[in-house]
């Protein structure tokens, strides 16, 4: 279905539905965390892909070693511990789901925010674990799993609880962010920059990244399509999927250089009991509202600006990509640092735009996956390392580099 049609559908659905007795509700606070290991809030896994068609032309070798029976990568005389390592043996995508992303599904229908980030250099399979990929078909990464998920919980809850669920779609490139579900933008094109797909509509205002007086982000100027159903939420992928800007760099000519956040966010209303039970006509019904978003974050490529021979704009472009990825690199450490975060020290989520809107998805109460996606060839055995460390930083984890003798 076009986009535009889809909105103003959906729009007028969200309008009339019962979800407003805004007085009424109470907002139910998800349970505090433990702070055990169990409830640490950023896991980390790594995908490793196979070797692909190019690779295999270029006669590449195999030089990643994924540790049989332990969530452990090797490469050279590196080794690394992980939450999980997937292979690119057997089929990764089901039990990645099952590991990583189940857990986070069922936060978000007891309320607590979450997000899934895809990290690695540029062909190392990020668009294709988070299932954004048009080319690879949409129904094994991770979005579409996720889709699928929840409107089946959904269909199991939906006679105690009134659901209402939303999503966005942007992008952040140059630190602008673009929305990619913008229906006045669509089919425009931004070709002398190199880019395809959705633009910002000039005379447009800048999309803001907001935080309310309770901390809550938002992002003022964005579309947020109301969706009722998984073939809705599956178009507004679909279309945000293809706006999505591309640009060539000498590493791949559709190498992407902004960040992709795709955005979930899903109210509950308890239906609830009569307040005083009497059976009056009169009493009112007791009502729970809760709500929560899960970010699904396909990173920009994680490859040095240098590598890409990039000059003049791109360079520039390069620049910025770095800044975000930088800035949350800092921000998972110091989250991941347990004394630190008991002295309640400053995080730096308003270093970059990616880690100011994630601001309240990431630490707290919310829960966070890192993916590191790696290519097994040895062409790219200094980016995996590089890919394998900022993970690692993530997790916290000293790992001490073994000697392979
Ligand atoms: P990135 O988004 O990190 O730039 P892509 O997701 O576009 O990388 O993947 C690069 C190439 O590798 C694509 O041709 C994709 O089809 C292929 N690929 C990635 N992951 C896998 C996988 N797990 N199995 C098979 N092919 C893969
Ligand atoms: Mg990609």
């Amino acid at each position: 279905m076009h986009i535009g049609a889809l909105f103003a559908t959906t729009f007028s659905v969200v309008l009339s539905l019962s979800f407003v007795a805004e007085k009424k509700r109470k907002r139910l606070l998800p349970m505090e965390t433990t702070g055990t290991s169990e409830d640490c809030c950023v896991k980390v896994a790594v995908h490793v892909r196979p070797l692909i068609g190019d690779e295999k032309l270029q006669g590449c070798k195999d030089c990643v070693t994924v540790i049989q029976g332990k969530p452990q990568v090797q490469i050279g005389t590196h080794s690394f511990t992980f939450d999980h390592v997937y292979g690119s043996t057997g089929s990764p995508s089901s039990s990645m789901f099952e590991e990583c992303i189940v857990p986070l599904v069922s936060g978000l229908f007891q309320g607590y925010n979450a997000t899934v980030l895809a990290y690695g250099q540029t062909g190392s399979g990020k668009t294709y674990t988070m299932g954004t990929s048009l080319k690879d078909g949409c129904q094994t990464g991770i979005i579409p799993q996720v889709m699928n998920a929840l409107f089946s919980k959904i269909e199991s809850l939906k006679h105690q609880i009134e659901f209402q669920l939303h999503v966005s779609f942007i992008e952040i490139l140059k630190e602008e962010v673009r929305d990619l579900l913008d229906p006045t933008s669509l089919n425009k094109s931004d070709t002398a920059n190199g880019n395809t797909g959705k633009v910002n509509v000039p005379g447009k205002p800048p999309i803001q990244i907001r935080e309310s007086s309770n901390g809550v982000i938002t992002l003022a100027g964005s579309t947020e399509v109301g969706v009722s159903t998984l073939k809705e939420m599956s178009a507004c992928l679909e279309q945000g999927s293809l706006s999505r800007a591309t640009g060539s760099t000498n590493m791949n000519n559709q190498s992407s250089r902004s960040h992709a956040i795709f955005t979930i966010t899903l109210e509950q209303m308890h239906k609830g009991n009569p307040i005083s039970g009497d059976g009056s006509p009169n009493d009112v019904m007791s009502e729970e509202y809760l709500c929560a978003k899960l970010h699904l974050v396909d990173l920009a490529g994680s490859e040095r600006a240098k590598r890409t021979g990039s000059d003049g704009m791109r360079f520039k472009e390069g620049v910025h990509i770095n800044k975000g990825l930088l800035a949350l690199g800092n921000v998972i450490s110091a989250l991941g640092d347990e004394k630190k975060r008991k002295e309640g020290v400053h995080v730096p989520y308003r270093d970059s735009k990616l880690t100011r809107l994630l601001q309240d998805s990431l630490g707290g109460n919310s829960r966070t996956v890192m993916i590191a996606c790696i290519s097994p060839a040895d062409i790219n055995a200094e980016e995996t390392l590089n890919t394998l460390k900022y993970a690692n930083r993530a997790r916290n984890i000293q790992n001490k580099p073994v000697v392979n003798r």
